[in-house]
């Protein structure tokens, strides 16, 4: 059984029924048979079908909002905010699929050589819930665009939001199977794995179940894309726009309550300006209103669980114990944790070194640019880094230094339909979107004629 659990007022929301082994080997078989047949199809028609699901995310936005705030303490305008996103993706590659996947020519001494990309079957995706609906359709718009399916293991807390995202496919017009939701905790997933009919994974989750789900695949040769947490830096140099670099880091860390994989969870502030920057900070994340996720309102709902709250509280006392200051909020109720901002944060304090996945901001200084980079290098993640400073010819000769997969000047690390997504280190491997994610789950086959 699974049971999903509102975290605002801690009542039970539905309670599920896990399939069995030979239902859930009823569903992998039909998602095979859809494979089969959804491989045919040409680039128009599965375009148009992409396209009605953008529609259909718009037209429903409202409600699938509401789900996620319901299951996950997600605030419902950012909720709306995430569905539209979707619908932004489902443009994206119906428009430029067909592009990304022509067959490319190549110049040898053959008479004729080109590449195709072709469709590898059902692929499995496993998801976590603190974007339910981004995550899963980052991966399966592509994919059937590709001419690939999809099945997907959702985090259990967000069943409902799984369930919503089957019937959206449905509701677009495309064939049962396309999208398969295992209603499944994750105990079942290693022989889902294993299943010949499954020819590929994708993870987005903590490094435990990346470890886990890798080594199955791993040992059945079938590849897997992992995007894991992140620790990225925002990293203030001294001649920063204070205001434009402080509205934004506070969104970098707090929006969606602190449960961001690309979350900046450590300030790296230039000495110069740390004292006048804290200050203005500060006072912007007083302002931020806490409170129920269905109120429009409402910047900072709840976390996802109260037990990743208490594990954030623990995360904060081990830091302070080690000389961490409490600069502002650290103050928790069930699964509401304050706006909170750690000064004098050092590099071998939990709150540095370990992924905090939630609204707390740890804060430390440098001196050069040297210390900057190898401060936001020490970490074993690697997901993304921002930089703040007006001499921006000066951070793109810097972003070379930095390890990680993405480098974003003035700008908070976001993921878009158009640029490629994915970490380095402990982030994980492969990259979600653009031209690079629809190429991840496909046969790149070399035809040759003489
Ligand atoms: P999680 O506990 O790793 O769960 C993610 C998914 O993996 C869930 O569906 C979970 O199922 C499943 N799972 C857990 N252990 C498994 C195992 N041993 N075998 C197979 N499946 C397993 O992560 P979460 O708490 O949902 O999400 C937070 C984490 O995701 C953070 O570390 C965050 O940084 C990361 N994340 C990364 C990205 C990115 O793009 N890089 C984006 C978002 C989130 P159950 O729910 O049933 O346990």
């Amino acid at each position: 059984m699974i049971t999903t659990i509102n975290p605002y007022n801690g009542s039970e929301l539905k309670t599920y029924q896990e399939d069995t082994e030979s239902q859930i080997e009823d569903k992998l078989k039909m998602a095979d048979a859809a494979f089969k047949e959804w491989r045919k199809t040409d680039m128009d028609f599965r375009a148009k079908l992409i396209k009605r699901v953008g529609e259909l995310l718009r037209q429903n936005a409202q409600n699938y909002a509401r789900q996620m705030a319901m299951e996950m303490g997600k605030p419902i305008s950012q909720g709306k905010a995430e569905a539209e996103k979707c619908a932004w993706l489902c443009d994206y590659y119906a428009d430029h699929a067909p592009g990304f996947l022509k067959p490319e020519k190549f110049e040898t001494d053959y008479h004729k050589s080109y590449v195709t990309y072709e469709p590898i079957g059902v692929v499995l995706a496993v998801m976590p819930w603190n974007y339910p609906f981004w995550q899963v359709m980052r991966f399966i718009v592509p994919a059937l665009m590709a001419g690939n399916v999809g099945v997907l293991k959702h985090s259990s807390s967000v069943m409902g939001c799984a369930l919503m995202l089957e019937e959206l496919f449905r509701e677009a017009g495309f064939p049962d199977g396309c999208l398969k939701n295992l209603t499944v905790s994750s105990d079942p997933i290693e022989s889902v794995i294993k299943n010949p009919i499954v020819k590929a994974v994708t993870l987005t989750g903590s490094k435990p179940a990346g470890s886990a789900v890798a080594s199955t695949a791993g040992s059945e040769i079938k590849k897997t894309v992992l995007e894991l947490g992140g620790s990225n830096a925002l990293v203030v140099f001294e001649d920063v726009d204070i205001d434009n670099a402080v509205e934004t880091c506070v969104d970098a860390r707090y929006q969606n309550t602190g449960q961001s994989c690309i979350a900046g969870k450590r300030l790296l502030l230039h000495k110069e300006i740390a004292t006048v920057f804290l200050q203005k900070l500060t006072n912007k994340v007083k302002e931020l209103k806490s409170g129920d996720p269905l109120k429009e309102d409402t910047y900072i709902g709840v976390m996802a669980r109260p037990d990743l709250a208490e594990e954030l509280e623990e995360t904060m006392h081990k830091s302070i114990n080690m000389g961490a200051h409490l600069h502002l909020g650290g103050k928790r109720d069930g699964a509401y944790f304050e706006p909170t901002i750690l000064t004098h944060v050092t590099r071998d304090m939990p709150a540095f070194k370990e992924e905090t996945f939630g609204p707390l901001l740890a804060v430390t200084t440098f001196e050069s640019d040297q210390e900057a980079i190898d401060i936001v290098n020490e970490s074993e993640f690697g997901l993304g880094v921002s930089l703040f400073s007006e001499d921006t010819d000066r951070m793109e000769r810097l972003s070379v230094h930095f390890d990680d997969g993405a480098v974003f000047i003035n700008e908070k690390v976001s993921s878009h339909p158009n640029l490629p997504f994915g970490g380095t280190g402990i982030s994980g491997y492969g990259r979600e979107l653009s031209r690079f994610g629809i190429r991840e789950f496909v046969n790149i086959k070399t035809v040759v004629v003489n």
